[in-house]
């Protein structure tokens, strides 16, 4: 059964399964370079926000990541306070709202940044390797889906249509999905909203 409630210890399993390839994306580097730059902290930690983990949850996930790159003490001190500043707990204490599709596709990423739609930015193998392997989907079973999101972003007329994308990707992760409900993606929590309603493939 997939858990419901997004803390610490579930987001193991919800973020393949539920989040969009976007916030995935920013998860998968969180786990492997216990590390994000700004743009992406602001990004993943407004989406997360937006899905209901709360203050201590998320804390508690970026300190068991940061710790490993910066150390307890230095996350404390530079990288907590972002945290309760996007939970609207300090600065100008504003609720402030998780980004949609739109801004997020326009925000490429640069240098070692992980922030952004990968359908905007990454070229062809990469994007077919993270399909493969950070987003675990299969050619198993005769099925097409790897080439069906593919054929959205590189298609004749070299215009990347990120939200069909993203919508065959959700088609893709779940089961008897009704094409129609799900498109187009607008944003990344309507994408986790949306997945929970349907069962994981
Ligand atoms: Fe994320 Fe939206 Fe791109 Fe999907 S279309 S990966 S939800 S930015």
């Amino acid at each position: 059964d997939v858990p419901r409630m997004l803390t610490n210890e579930t987001i193991e399993v919800l973020a393949p399964n539920s989040f969009p390839p976007c916030m995935l994306n920013l998860y998968l580097a969180m786990r492997t370079k216990h590390h994000l730059k700004y743009t992406g902290r602001v990004h993943f930690q407004l989406f997360l926000k937006g899905c209901q983990m709360n203050l201590e949850e998320c804390l508690a996930f970026f300190r068991s990541e940061f710790s490993q790159s910066v150390g307890d003490n230095k996350f404390d001190r530079e990288y907590a306070y972002g945290i309760r500043y996007n939970y609207g707990l300090e600065g100008k204490r504003q609720n402030w709202q998780p980004k949609n599709c739109n801004a997020i596709i326009r925000s490429l990423p640069g240098g070692d940044e992980t922030h952004g739609c990968p359908f905007t930015f990454m070229d062809k193998k990469t994007l077919d390797g993270f399909l493969r392997e950070g987003c675990c989907l299969t050619e198993k079973d005769g099925s097409n889906d790897i080439e069906d999101i593919m054929g959205h972003v590189f298609n004749d007329d070299n215009r990347r249509d990120c939200h069909l994308a993203c919508s065959a990707y959700f088609r893709a992760k779940h089961d008897n999905t009704d094409p129609f409900a799900i498109t187009p993606i607008e944003s990344p929590n309507q994408y986790y909203s949306e997945s929970l309603k349907y069962n994981i493939r």
